[in-house]
This record gives C-alpha cells, structure tokens and sequence, in this order.
C-alpha cells in the first residue's frame, strides 16, 4: 500500500488469518477502505491479499503495540480491529499511542484474565458466580476443601470452553484439574506462551439457560445488536458450544434484565470503544456473567447476523461504525437466525463427512461450511478449541431455525481414525 493511497486505514489483528479475517477483507473491499493485518502465526499465513503481515506476539500487548508503532508510525491506521481474544491487548495499547479510537488498555486487560475480570466485577457488585483461584502447584487436597459444588474448573487465559470442566464432587475436580494441567503442559498451549498458566480459576456452577450478547460500544454505551439464545442444556462436563438463535426467546422483561446486565458489566470493566461479545446465563436470580471480550464474535459466526434488511453483514456494520462511515445505526434483519458450531464428538483424525447435500436440502438451511481440514487431528472437548464446521439457518421463527439447525446436523456423518501412538526419533518414548 503506497503512502499516498487516501482510503480510509483499518488494522486488524488476529492470531489466525482464515476465514473470519477474510470475511473483514471483503467488507473493506466493498467499502473501499484499505486493510492491513498483524497476526502471531506468520508461519501458517496464507496471504491471498497480497500485502505483508506484521509478525507479532500478542501474549505481549504492551510490546506488540510499540510494534505496530514501529512499522506503521509514519502512516497510521484510522481503527484498529483485533479479532480473537489474544490480540485485544495489543490493539488497545495501539490505539492509544496513536491517540485513535479505542479501549483503555487497563481495561481491555482485565478482560483477558478470568480471574482479574471477576474481581473486577465482584467488586462492582455484578452478579459472577462465587470463585477463588488457586496455583497448580498448591496441595490439591487443601484446595478441594474450599471448594462448594457442584463447580466449573478452568484456566486463567484460554478461550472457546478449551480446558473448562465441571465437577460435582472432590473425586471429579481432582480429576479434572489433573486434565486442565495435562493440557496447559502440552506444547499446544505451551508454544503460546501465555502468563498464567499455572494456575486455575474455581467457581460456583449457575445453572440456568445460556445467551451470549453481541453488542457494539458507541460513545461510551453499549447498543446490543442481539441476543442469542443458546438452546442446548450446556451442563457439562465440558462446554464446546453447539446452537445459537437469535431473536431470543426468553420473556421480554428477562431480555431487558440481560442488557441491563451487559451494561452494567461494560461499565465495571471501563470498556468505551467497539464490539462486544459476552456470556450470560440466567436463572430464577436473574441474569449472571460468565465472560465479556471487547471483540465480535467468533469464528464463522458473525455470518448469522445481517443488518439493514439483511444487506448489510456484521462485518460491514463493525468497519462502518470503527471508521465512522455512518450507516451502522441500522437494525437486526427481521428473520430469525442461527448458527450451529458443530462440535467434534470425539478425538481423531478427520476423515471426512457425508451427508452434506442432504442437510443443505433442508428447509431454512442456508450453508454449511465444514471447516476442519482432512486428514488433521482434531481434538473434542476440553482439550479442543475448533469445531468441526458451522451451520447456518435462516427462518420465520426461532424455533423453525433451532429445528432446521437440528435436522441438518442429524444428517452429517463425520468420519474419524485413531492417531497412531508415534515413538519419539529421540527419546524413543512414545506419545500419540
Ligand atoms: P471461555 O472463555 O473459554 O469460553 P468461559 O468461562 O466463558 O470460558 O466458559 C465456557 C462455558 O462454560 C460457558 O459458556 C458456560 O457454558 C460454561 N461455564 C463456565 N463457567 C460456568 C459457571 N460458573 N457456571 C455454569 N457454567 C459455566
């Protein structure tokens, strides 16, 4: 990009360069604003828009900010949009050294860390389930007497449910932290780098049904775009997503009692600037927080939302409202919508899937996208992270989507072969 192009800037930073960021690609495109990008994993970049990515380390926002400094200080970006937890950080710390719209830093780090984010909001008074956090190299047996159950086990810095496990009795949380621990050791998650992975959050299990909320800051307020409701029990003992729908269908005045929520939760947190993506679950106590990130949605998911009469895709909204273009202020189409994250029912190597034509035969189905690749590992719940593909829905009514979503996903039939224990070229031990 020349130093004399006059488009409009946009920066976006993500740890993987796949199909989400392609979707923000093409929204600038149609908008004639220029693109660039900052991602942690330049070695599985594949750069179909031709320009350089910056190489990063976002488990280090402070210095991935004077990074991007660096490279691009002489020809700042007009917003910077961080996709993924991980590099939230350093978009916030960006931002402000290029004094252009965003999060204060401060903030957007306290909703990196679990456990920083429920002090944080225990101390304003927001309803978080009870916790404590307690370090891995602790006696466990003196910390499973403080425990109350039923309870949820999980990592500090980790997303998408990976490592999050429920546990009813002493026997199953040990069980489980030996799980959690596995995983945080493994070279997976060790190669990320991220601080804190030795220690594990602890807290109350909330039952009740589960929304997520995506919403957009605008002048310091929150304005949320929709509610999802999450219709599948979600009661562990992991908790890989399935089905989302919005409209929701929970009573108008609960709905109202979530966004009072969601508002109350940004303000605790001090985020201003962008979207939002947050989890709630809601019972007969009312509405409770299970997270808040100050980015969209993950993944393909975005797709299920248009604007506008349904001319106008989530991405388009989130690059008009960050570069101020106007036009953001429109609604929700007025379809009901859903997506299913298609989980992986069990660890192996992807084999395939049939079915796939039959279940985008199926009334209100609109796509489905299987986005693991053949012959890849894929790991199910709580130590995997990806899903299998998406499906998206689209209807007169939630309930014809949610049925849609169902009967499609009955059709696929995924298949799996066992990864073959390997020995080691070295220390001759095996492993898998
Ligand atoms: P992540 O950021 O990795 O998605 P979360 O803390 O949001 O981790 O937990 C993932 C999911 O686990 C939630 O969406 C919810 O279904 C379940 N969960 C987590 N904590 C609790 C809790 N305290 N009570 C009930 N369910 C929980």
């Amino acid at each position: 990009m020349s130093a004399n192009d006059k488009r409009k800037r946009l920066l976006i930073l993500a740890s993987k360069l796949g199909y989400q960021t392609r979707g923000f690609a093409e929204a600038a495109e149609k908008l004639g604003v220029a693109v660039m990008f900052g991602t942690d994993r330049c070695h599985q970049l594949e750069n179909p828009w031709g320009d350089e990515a910056l190489a990063l380390h976002f488990e280090r926002g402070r210095e991935a900010a004077e990074e991007i400094v660096r490279a691009l200080g002489g020809n700042p970006p007009d917003a910077i949009l961080a996709l993924g937890d991980r590099p939230t950080p350093a978009a916030a710390y960006a931002a402000k050294a290029f004094g252009i719209r965003g999060n204060a830093p401060e903030a957007v780090e306290a909703c990196r860390n679990k456990l920083r984010q429920r002090q944080v909001l225990a101390a304003a008074g927001v309803p978080v389930p009870e916790f404590f956090s307690f370090s891995l190299v602790h006696d466990l047996g003196r910390v499973v007497r403080r425990v109350k159950f039923p309870c949820v086990v999980k990592p500090l810095m980790l997303a998408a449910s990976q490592g999050v496990v429920r546990a009813n009795d002493a026997g199953e949380f040990e069980r489980a932290v030996e799980r959690i621990r596995a995983l945080l050791t493994s070279p997976e998650i060790q190669i990320l780098r991220e601080p804190m992975l030795d220690r594990l959050l602890v807290e109350k299990y909330i039952p009740g049904k589960e929304v997520a909320v995506e919403g957009l800051m605008e002048g310091g307020r929150l304005r949320v775009l929709a509610i999802f409701d999450k219709p599948e029990p979600l009661e562990g003992p992991y908790f890989e997503e399935t089905i989302y729908v919005t409209p929701s269908r929970l009573p108008a005045e609960m709905q109202r009692a979530i966004e009072e929520c969601a508002g109350r939760t940004v303000r605790a947190l001090g985020l201003t600037a962008g979207p939002l993506h947050a989890e709630f679950r809601v019972n007969e106590e009312g509405p409770w927080v299970l997270e808040a990130a100050p980015r969209p949605i993950g993944g393909l998911c975005g797709r299920a939302l248009r604007f506008g009469e349904g001319k106008i895709s989530l991405e388009e909204l989130l690059l008009r409202q960050a570069l101020g273009l106007g036009g953001s202020e429109v609604e929700r189409e007025e379809d009901a919508s859903g997506v299913m994250m298609i989980p992986v029912p069990r660890s192996g190597i992807f084999e395939g899937v049939e079915g796939v034509e039959e279940a985008e035969g199926i009334r209100g189905v609109e796509e489905i996208r299987i986005t693991a690749r053949l012959r890849d590992y894929v790991a199910a719940w709580p130590e995997g992270a990806s899903y299998l593909g998406f499906i998206f829905a689209r209807g007169d009514s939630a309930w014809a989507v949610e049925e849609a979503l169902r009967a499609a996903h009955a059709r696929l039939r995924f298949k799996f072969s066992p990864r073959l224990p390997v020995e080691h070229p070295v220390t001759g031990r095996m492993g898998s």
